[in-house]
C-alpha cells in the first residue's frame, strides 16, 4: 500500500470519518487509517440524545452507519498503527505496515480515558475495571457497580449501567456533578442508583485476581462499597502522534489550530477531541471535520 493520496485522515472517529465522507464527495483520493475499529469513542457510549436528528441511538450503531456511509462511498481504510510523520511539502506516514505519501493529512486522533492512577488499576483491568461501559456493561447484568466521576461521560455511562446492574454507586469528588441538567434529573430518579459526593476511592480490594470492592473517603470518613466493577469516567488525554515538529501540541498534549483547522504545519488539518477548543461534543467534531474538507477543497483549488 505504498501509494500517494491527496489526503491522509489519521482516525476513524465521527471526526475522521466525517472529513474523510466530505473529502471524497469532492472528489478527492483519501485513505482513513485507524489502529482500532472504526467509530472511535462512539463505540464507548451507551445510549446518544444530543444528536440532532436521532431522539435516541446507541453509540454502535451511529458507529456502524459513519462506516457503512464510507464504505459505500468507497473510501479506503487501513487498521494499522501509525509510528512516524514527517511534514513537508508531500506528508509521509509510516505506519507498523506501511509506508504512506499524501499532499495533506488530518489529525482525528482523539483522546483516550484517564487512569484514576491507584495500585492494581492496571492488573484489574478486564477483571472489574473498565473504561466502558458499553462494551462491559453487560458482564455486570445483576451486579453491583460503581461508577467514578461527575461529567456526562460519568452520568451518562451510570444511567445505561443502571439498566443493567442491581446497583449502581456514583463516586464523586464534589457535592455537584458538571454533567448536563437533563442526565442529573434522570439519575436523580432511578431506583437503583446512589450517589457518594465529596468521596474518593483509596483502594481496591481484590480477590483471586477480581475486584470485590473499593475503599472510598467521604469527609473523612472511611467507607467500604461491594463492587464486582468499578468503571472510570474522569476525563480524556488527547492522543500524541510521533510526528517531526511537536510544537503543534500544547503542554497537555491537544493540537492548536487556526480558523481553517489547520495547525502551523501546512497542509497539516486536525479537528475533533484531539484539538485545543472549549466545547467537546460530535456535533462540534462534526462541524470540525466539515471545516477541515472546506478548507483543504479551498486551498487544493487555489494551488497552495
Ligand atoms: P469531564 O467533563 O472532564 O469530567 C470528568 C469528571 O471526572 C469531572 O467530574 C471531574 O471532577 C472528575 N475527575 C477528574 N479527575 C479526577 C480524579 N483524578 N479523581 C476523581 N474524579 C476526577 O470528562 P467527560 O465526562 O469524559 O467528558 C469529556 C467531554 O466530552 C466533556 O466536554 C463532555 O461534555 C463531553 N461529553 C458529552 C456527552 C454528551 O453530550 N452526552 C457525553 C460524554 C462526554 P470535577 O467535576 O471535580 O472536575
Amino acid at each position: 500500500m505504498n501509494q500517494k493520496y491527496d489526503v491522509v485522515v489519521i482516525g476513524a472517529g465521527i471526526a475522521g470519518i466525517t472529513t474523510a465522507i466530505y473529502l471524497k464527495r469532492y472528489g478527492y483520493h483519501v485513505l482513513v487509517i485507524d489502529k482500532n475499529y472504526p467509530g472511535g469513542q462512539l463505540n464507548k457510549i451507551g445510549f446518544i440524545e444530543n444528536y440532532p436528528g436521532f431522539e435516541q441511538i446507541k453509540g454502535p450503531d451511529f458507529a456502524f452507519h459513519l462506516y457503512e456511509q464510507a464504505k459505500r462511498l468507497e473510501i479506503p481504510f487501513l487498521f494499522s498503527s501509525v509510528e512516524k510523520i514527517e511534514t513537508k511539502a508531500v506528508k509521509v506516514i509510516e505506519t507498523s505496515s506501511d509506508i504512506l505519501y499524501a499532499d495533506c493529512i488530518v489529525l482525528a486522533t482523539g483522546r483516550n480515558p484517564r487512569k484514576l492512577g491507584l495500585e492494581l488499576e492496571e492488573e484489574l483491568l478486564g477483571r472489574g475495571i473498565s473504561y466502558c461501559a458499553t462494551c462491559d456493561g453487560p458482564f455486570f447484568k445483576d451486579k453491583i457497580v460503581s461508577v467514578v466521576g461527575g461529567g456526562n461521560s460519568a452520568i451518562g455511562e451510570a444511567l445505561y449501567l443502571s439498566s443493567l446492574a442491581k446497583e449502581v454507586h456514583i463516586i464523586h469528588r464534589r457535592d455537584f456533578f458538571r454533567a448536563s441538567k437533563h442526565l442529573i434529573q434522570k439519575i436523580e430518579k432511578a431506583p437503583n442508583i446512589y450517589i457518594h459526593y465529596e468521596s474518593s476511592i483509596t483502594s481496591l480490594e481484590q480477590t483471586n485476581g477480581v475486584l470485590t470492592s473499593i475503599k472510598i473517603e467521604q469527609k473523612g470518613i472511611n467507607k467500604v462499597i461491594s463492587t464486582d466493577g468499578l468503571f472510570i469516567y474522569i476525563g480524556m488525554d488527547p492522543v500524541f502522534i510521533n510526528i517531526d515538529d511537536s510544537s503543534i501540541y500544547d503542554a497537555d498534549g491537544f493540537l492548536f489550530v487556526d480558523e481553517n483547522m489547520e495547525t502551523k504545519r501546512k497542509g497539516v488539518y486536525a479537528c475533533g477531541d484531539a484539538i485545543k477548543k472549549e466545547v467537546y461534543q460530535l456535533t462540534t467534531a462534526v462541524g470540525e471535520a466539515t471545516t477541515v474538507a472546506f478548507s483543504i477543497h479551498q486551498a487544493k483549488q487555489k494551488n497552495v
